[in-house]
């Protein structure tokens, strides 16, 4: 049963609701957000007719907001409210009243709110933002941010040791007499390598065999079994290059840096020129930035936000993001990877049109060349020029350029048509007038990141990390809508 008003006669205790300044910053939400929409985006997730008194869907979503505001977890959130009048003012329920356990957050979350609702809860934010005119502009900004996960990596064995004692465990709490026909534990012998094999099967074993026993398990003890799965089932996992933990399957280790690496997700965002965010899509951390253009394009113009022009990093600049960007008349101002520009760090050598061989820093030509890529494969195709060997062990400028092997090469890479023309682009005065704003979205993920707590995640698996991150982005959305209409209002 799903009750749809919140609480509206006041108590003698609502007095002490005056106490709370009329500039504090749950006021000033709860003064230009509108919270109603999620009453229709969950409706159909309730039974009409039977089950206990569901808590208002509003008064649960509410919660959240609070608790991404301030980065408290489902616990704290609870006993806080408990005790804040400024947060059970805005919940909209009297000083007295009783509060939703901590369970009933999660369960919200994860069964009313799911993957696919949880998107919806940013898009009516941002129709909101539309609807007051707050959106003019008709740019997007893409960029990518990191979380941590809430998991350390293991090496391959850790994580199939780690994964068969989950499951035993909660089989020894939950089922005693199942738990003593359980396959034992084995005695692992020989390599690391093979001890892994031998655990694998076991995991294997161990997991076929909980499944035929207990086909109905739920909760915890069905996780850790569609875990084990996972794992099982993951082909790169012996190669140190699947699974990582026994506990977040989803995570992967990405790059920040040339130099720096982490493990986790990451947030692949697009926002307005006016700092809106209006997609976010959570990957793991291995996972490219250029191939999330599309999605995040997209589901900005499902919007009805008119598209004009993407602002984004050279991650963004591969051919066939120049293509779709063109196809979809998007001006894309976005710099392109030097590998495709040609600034190397040896650009000494230089390419002779006319007889068309390269010149090495020695004055050496290239004595023949080949070509390597197919055309219409969406990266451009390489020209590999071969320089005389001969020469290069006798050259004084050898160290650093060739390094004794059976070959010296120097390779161009022939540039696309799409790239020609955005290397055009790139010299003129209107990109350069344009560049600029494509930083402000790296204040944005400092906000993201350090005020609300998307640098660590707060629950396991990409499912969980995609609530973290839309929830989180909802929140800062809501700051952003504060300021842009108070800005609007005064001009
Ligand atoms: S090492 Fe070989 S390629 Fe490099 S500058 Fe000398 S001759 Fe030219």
């Amino acid at each position: 049963m799903l009750l749809n008003h919140r609480q509206s006669s006041l108590s003698f205790h609502a007095e002490l609701y005056n106490m709370i300044p009329e500039h504090h910053i749950l006021k000033r939400v709860n003064k230009h957000v509108d919270f109603s929409f999620i009453y229709d985006l969950v409706k159909d997730s309730y039974c009409t007719y039977y089950g206990r008194p569901a808590n208002e869907p509003e008064i649960l979503f509410r919660l959240l907001f609070i608790q991404f505001l301030y980065g408290l977890s489902d616990e704290r959130v609870i006993e806080d409210t408990q005790v804040n009048l400024a947060y059970k003012w805005f919940l909209g329920l009297n000083p007295e009243e009783p509060l939703p356990n901590a369970s009933q957050l999660s369960r919200f979350r994860r069964h009313r709110l799911g993957v696919n609702k949880i998107e919806k809860v940013l898009e009516h934010i941002v129709k909101q933002c539309v609807d007051k005119g707050l959106i003019k502009s008709t740019a997007l900004i893409l960029d990518s941010t990191h979380t941590l996960a809430n998991a350390t990596k293991d090496k391959p064995l850790d994580v199939l040791k780690k994964a068969a004692n989950r499951i035993i465990r909660s089989v020894k709490k939950q089922h005693r007499k199942l738990y003593q026909k359980l396959p034992k534990f084995p005695k692992l012998e020989g390599t690391e390598q093979e001890q892994a094999k031998q655990l694998l099967h076991y995991l294997s074993d161990l997991t076929d065999q909980v499944q035929e026993k207990l086909p109905d398990a739920e909760g915890s003890l069905k996780e850790k079994i569609d875990i084990a799965k996972q794992i099982v089932e993951d082909e790169r996992l012996l190669t140190n290059k699947g699974i990582s933990s026994a506990i977040d399957p989803d995570a992967r280790f990405g790059r920040k840096s040339k130099n720096k690496s982490f493990y986790g997700y990451k947030n692949h965002i697009a926002m307005t020129e006016e700092e809106i965010i209006t997609s976010v899509h959570v990957t793991p951390g291995n996972e490219d930035d250029g191939k999330q253009l599309k999605k995040l394009v997209n589901n900005t113009k499902e919007q009805e936000l008119p598209i004009k022009e993407v602002l984004a990093d050279t991650a963004y600049s591969a051919k066939e993001n120049l293509t779709y960007l063109q196809e979809k008349v998007i001006v894309a101002s976005i710099p392109l990877n030097p590998a495709v520009y040609g600034t190397r760090e040896d650009n000494h050598f230089q390419y002779d049109k006319e007889n068309d061989e390269v010149i090495c820093p020695a004055g050496h030509s290239s004595i023949r060349k080949a070509k390597t890529g197919k055309k219409g494969q969406g990266t451009n195709q390489v020209l590999t020029f071969y320089f005389d060997t001969n020469l290069c062990h006798l050259c004084p400028l050898r160290e650093g350029c060739y390094k004794g092997t059976k070959e010296k090469t120097y390779s161009i890479s022939i540039k696309s048509e799409e790239h020609q023309q955005q290397m055009r682009y790139l010299t003129s005065d209107e990109y350069k007038s344009r560049k600029g704003i494509r930083n402000r979205i790296e204040h944005k993920n400092a906000e993201l990141k350090n005020v609300h707590g998307l640098i660590r995640a707060k629950y396991r698996g990409q499912f969980g990390m995609q609530i973290q991150a839309i929830l989180t982005a909802f929140v800062v959305n809501a700051k952003r809508m504060i300021k842009l209409e108070k800005a609007l209002f005064s001009s």
